[in-house]
Formats: C-alpha cells, structure tokens, sequence
C-alpha cells in the first residue's frame, strides 16, 4: 500500500520507524532485533536508509586507483526482507548521489519489479570524509531532479522514449527541515526549495529531526503558508545520553534546546540521565500528536530500546523492567 494511501485513510496517527542497514559483513539478523522490539507498536511502514560509498585511494604497483567502498550496502535486500518477514511496507531511501539519471533508471525498475511501492527521495549525504556533495555527471544535483525522474517514469516517460513503456507506480516523500537545511543561505529559500520538490511529484514530506515543538509548527505553518499542502510528517529522534547532545548538531545540523540539555545534566546516574532524555521527548511526541500530525517518523539510529521505551512512555505499555535495568543501570563516570 502507498503511504499517501496509508497516511490518508488511517483514522489514528500513523507510526513509522528507519531503521540503518548493519555495516558490511554484519548478518541481517540484526535489523530483525530492532523490528522485532518495534512490532508490538504496528509501524505502517519501515524507512531503510541508503549509503554513498567512500571513495578510498589506494596505490598499487606505483599507480594510485581509485576504490568506492559502500560501509553499509543493501537497502534494498532489507526492504524486499521486511516485506516478506513482517508484511509491513518497507520504505528505501534512493539518493541522486553516486548515480546516473541511468543507473537511477535501473534502481527503479528494479524496485518495481521487487513489488516496491515506496520511496523517500533524497539528495544523499557527501560520504564520509567529502565536504561538499558531487554528483556524478550526469546525475542530479538535487532531490528535485530524482523526484522529477520518478514522476516521469510514473507518466510512462522513460529517459529514452520506448515504445508502449508500462508507468512505474511510485508514492515519492522527500525531506523537509524545520531549522533549515545546513547549506540554505536562509529558511525561506530553503521552503521554496521545498515547494518545487512538491511540485515535482513528491506525495508527502518526513522532517529532520528537532528538538523544539515550536520550530515544527513554524515549519508547518510556514510550508501551509507558501501552498506546501502535502502530509508533513514530524521526524523524532529518542535521545538517552548526554553524548548525543554534541554528536546530533554536528551530524545533522540541528539544535538542542538549553532544556533538554539541563535535564540531561542534572542527573546522577545513566538511568536517570535516560529517563530525562525520554520523558522531554515523550512530552515532544505528546504534544505533536495533539497538534494534529498524520503521524510520527522515528529515527531509531541502531537504538531499538530507546525507541520502544519512548513509545512506552507515550502508549503506557508495560515495561520489561529487568530487561532496562540490565541494558541501562550502571553509574554515570564522574567527570
Ligand atoms: P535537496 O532537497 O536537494 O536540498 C539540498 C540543498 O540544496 C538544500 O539546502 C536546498 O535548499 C538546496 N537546493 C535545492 N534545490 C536547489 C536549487 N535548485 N538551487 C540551489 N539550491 C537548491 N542521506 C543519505 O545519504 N541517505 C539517506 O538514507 C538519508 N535519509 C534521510 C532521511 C530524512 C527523513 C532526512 C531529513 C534526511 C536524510 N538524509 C539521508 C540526509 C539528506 O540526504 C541530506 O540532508 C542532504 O544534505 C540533503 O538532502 P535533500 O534530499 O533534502 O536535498
């Protein structure tokens, strides 16, 4: 089933997880752990991000090659898995970096041909170790492009006209920031982006992650305000430790308000300090979900239990309480 489709006809908040695929050479089992803790809350679809590889140099026989190394490859192996195993809608991430508007083709036949019906299209991330994103040269620059070649190839457009070509069927969401995208000059021109993203095809919008409800009512109203008339779906990301108040700003360009922060220093031990991080972001998704929201995306980022206690905290489903304290008593080092 679409999202759009999901989003329009759910009569409750809808609940979707993304989840990361393990690094190379790590088993799949892995991503079953995660879902298996997440089942019990019925997401309506799963989100799997996808990597750029790295580009490494490596010299041999007195010539310097040129290596891309992908640290976390099958998207779409997990998606056709999650499918299968938990009949749950599986969401890849398909990117404009690394790709050609061909070899994006090729992606997206396969997809249909895997029984794929959605996507998040995304600009993608420069990978690791790159400053700046690259396209490749006959790629897209942007996530408008990608949305546009999707919505094409949904109209029966091919890049190469073919004869009798089937559509493709694809439900499209894109990225939207509340504190703006990092490398906007400014927010307003960050939203128009956003609007041509819409106008290209894109059926909804997840959000980065934040930390204040206020910027995502301002993001919201201001996105109603410019004629952004889509779902918007807030993106949360459960925060339990105090290290992740300067690894989150760094990594995702976004801010953590003094609050949160004080909460999370005022306590004395790991578990308390956890507790802090969930109960300010239960009060978030609380008051996201009476502020009228289709639905609410969480970044689980390899932190299954955080979420699951999240959730918890907001549905008031038992606790597996000996399972926490062994994962989460221990005493906070003394700085
Ligand atoms: P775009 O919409 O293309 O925007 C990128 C920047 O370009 C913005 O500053 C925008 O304002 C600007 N811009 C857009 N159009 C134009 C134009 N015509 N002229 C000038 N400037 C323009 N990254 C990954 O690598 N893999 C993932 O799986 C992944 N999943 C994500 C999921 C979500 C929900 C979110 C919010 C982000 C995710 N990211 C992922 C990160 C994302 O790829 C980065 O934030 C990236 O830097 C921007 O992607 P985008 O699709 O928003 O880009």
């Amino acid at each position: 089933m679409k999202v759009i489709d999901i989003i329009r006809t759910s009569s409750a908040p809808i609940l979707s997880f993304e989840i990361t695929p393990p690094e190379r050479g790590h088993g799949i089992e892995e991503i079953f752990r995660t879902i298996d803790v997440l089942m019990p809350f019925q997401p309506q679809f799963i989100n799997v991000t996808y990597h750029q590889p790295q580009v490494e140099y490596v010299e041999e026989n007195q010539v310097i090659r040129r290596l891309h190394k992908r640290k976390k490859p099958g998207t779409v192996g997990i998606c056709t898995a999650i499918n299968h195993k938990y009949k749950v809608e599986p969401v890849p991430h398909l990117i404009c970096g690394g790709f050609t508007k061909y070899e994006t083709e090729d992606a997206l036949i396969d997809l249909q041909y895997l029984g794929i019906e959605n996507l998040l299209a995304l600009r993608g991330d420069p990978p690791p170790g790159q400053k700046k994103f690259i396209p490749e040269s006959d790629g897209h620059h942007y996530a408008a492009g990608l949305v546009e070649q999707i919505a094409r190839m949904n109209r029966g457009f091919y890049l190469e006209p073919l004869d009798n070509a089937v559509p493709t069927d694809f439900c499209v969401g894109v990225a939207g920031y509340p504190e703006r995208h990092f490398e906007s000059p400014n927010f307003e021109r960050d939203m128009q982006h956003l609007k041509h993203k819409v106008e290209c095809g894109a059926d909804y919008i997840v959000s980065q992650m934040f930390f204040e409800y206020e910027s995502f009512v301002r993001f919201r109203e201001h996105a109603r305000d410019i004629g952004i008339t889509v779902p918007i779906l807030p993106g949360i990301k459960p925060v339990s430790r105090l290290s992740q108040m300067e690894m989150l700003p760094s990594l995702f360009h976004i801010s953590i308000p003094d609050r949160l922060l004080r909460r999370m220093e005022e306590t004395r031990t790991r578990q308390e300090e956890r507790e802090a991080g969930m109960r300010y972001m239960a009060e978030l998704l609380e008051r996201l979900l009476q502020a009228d929201v289709p639905g609410v995306h969480i970044y689980t980022m390899g932190k299954a239990l955080d979420t699951r206690r999240l959730l918890e905290y907001v549905f008031g489903t038992q606790v597996d309480e000996a399972e926490e304290k062994r994962t989460y008593v221990t005493k906070k080092p003394v700085d």
